[in-house]
């Protein structure tokens, strides 16, 4: 046994594909003998794994350092590490606006985070090699998982799509995909381990193998990864609207264990929008492929993200998205306004939306999801479910989720009842809200 070092401390910003990054870390750490707390005021050092997708994920990330740079004056910290999209997207200019923080490593340097802990010397305090390089898996390296029962897979690193509004291909490099081979036994690993989700993501996980010379793609994927998984749920994040092949449909649909939950980013509907977003798909395309999975899924759980206020925005254009959202009905949807900078190649369109503008949109679309989403939650009511326990917040009563509801994105389901966290349990829904669910233990 390594004599453990002092403890480290990370937080972790933005989304699931930053979650696995941070877990791998934790991972090198914990084998390099660092002692993982929970506890920052307890850390010698802080690291902060950063977003930087969006404006108020840069502002986050940076309000983030800022309050932990506090441990450096008042408490045990010594070294605070920033990781991940923030350094990656500002490069060396950071660390001229952050002078708190000790060492930046950028996206294709996670696999140097011990040195960067450990006070190794780095040129100007920031490590940024080519996103290209990152280290697509390492079986030596555990992951230090923050939730037991569940489980990101990664299935991929990087994008190859040029959305106009994107920065993530520069921040994470060409779509690299990891061999089956890989990704099975790390499926395996995380089923031996207890896992009850298995959530496979990448930036356009429906993409996933296209890179890969003689790949079957993700149906085959999942297939296989389905065949080991027993009673656990498989789910896929992430979904491109012109790379889910009726091969992926068709395994959905088949697979017992596959949950029928569609997440499928449209981001528009109006076509002069999505041929300014990069995106070659219109409307009948949309309606074809809805059509198609609720033909051959009829219980699909669909999800979608849009964007309000993209440059050149008609009233015209949004009633069409308005209408596209009523006619679909999606079970569930997010809306993020527009967000711009000099760094995304969509900064250089004309005709500007007004910030108040694209804001009203967002919340006329929000305010219509509500009634979408609480008339399929009534449709619920009566229907026994599989129910994922997750929390016990009070004596008999526990929340969690169906198959038909992903973590942190969609609602949850409360449970009248005493039940064990991380198992599965049948729930009778006796009742809709919005966005959540209500039953008791059948
Ligand atoms: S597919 Fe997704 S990650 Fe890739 S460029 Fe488009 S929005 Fe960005």
């Amino acid at each position: 046994m390594p004599r453990r070092k002092k403890n480290v401390y990370l937080e972790s910003l933005g989304c699931a594909r930053n979650l696995v990054d941070s877990e791998l870390m934790l991972g090198r750490l914990a084998n390099a003998g660092w002692n993982i707390v929970q506890d920052p005021a307890r850390a010698h050092t802080i690291i902060v794994n950063t977003c930087s997708f969006i404006e108020s994920a840069i502002d986050e990330s940076i309000d983030t350092i800022l309050d932990f740079s506090a441990h450096k004056q008042n408490g045990s910290c010594r070294r605070l590490v920033v990781t991940g999209c923030l350094p990656e997207r500002f490069r060396e200019k950071i660390a001229k606006t952050l002078p708190e923080v000790d060492c930046f490593i950028g996206t294709g340097a996670f696999d140097k985070i011990v040195q960067a802990v450990e006070g190794v010397p780095i040129a100007s305090g920031c490590l940024l090699p080519d996103p290209n390089l990152t280290v697509l898996s390492e079986p030596s390296v555990p992951r230090i998982r923050s939730v037991p029962h569940m489980a990101y897979l990664k299935v991929a690193e990087g994008c190859s799509r040029r959305c106009s509004y994107c920065v993530i291909p520069r921040l994470r490099g060409k779509q690299r995909s990891r061999s089956p081979e890989d990704i099975v036994s790390e499926a395996r690993l995380l089923i031996e381990s207890g896992v009850k989700e298995l959530i496979l993501v990448a930036q356009d996980t429906t993409s996933y193998g296209k890179d890969l010379k003689g790949s079957s793609g993700l149906g085959r994927l999942l297939e296989k990864i389905s065949k080991i998984s027993g009673d656990a749920w498989i789910r896929i994040l992430y979904a491109h609207p012109e790379s889910i092949d009726d091969n992926i449909v068709k395994t959905i649909a088949s697979g017992r264990n596959i949950c029928s939950y569609f997440d499928i980013p449209i981001q528009h509907a109006s076509r002069p929008v999505l041929k300014r977003m990069g995106r070659s798909y219109n409307q009948n395309d949309l309606l074809k492929l809805f059509d198609k999975i609720r033909s051959a899924v009829p219980d699909a759980s669909l999800r979608t993200t849009v964007i309000t206020g993209f440059p050149g925005e008609t009233d015209k254009d949004f009633r069409d998205l308005f209408s596209f959202i009523e006619k679909v009905k999606f079970d569930h949807l997010g809306v993020f306004i527009y967000s711009d900078s000099k760094d995304i190649p969509s900064h250089k369109l004309p005709d500007r939306v007004p910030k108040n503008v694209a804001k009203k949109r967002r919340d006329r679309i929000m305010s219509r999801q509500r009634e979408i989403s609480l008339e399929n939650n009534r449709k619920h009511i009566g229907k026994v479910f599989d129910v994922l326990v997750e929390e016990l917040p009070e004596k008999r009563l526990c929340i969690g989720r169906t198959r038909y509801q992903a973590p942190d994105v969609d609602g949850i389901t409360y449970i009248a009842g005493e039940l064990r966290e991380g198992s599965f349990a049948s729930v009778k829904i006796t009742d809709a809200l919005e966005y959540d669910l209500v039953g008791e233990a059948a």
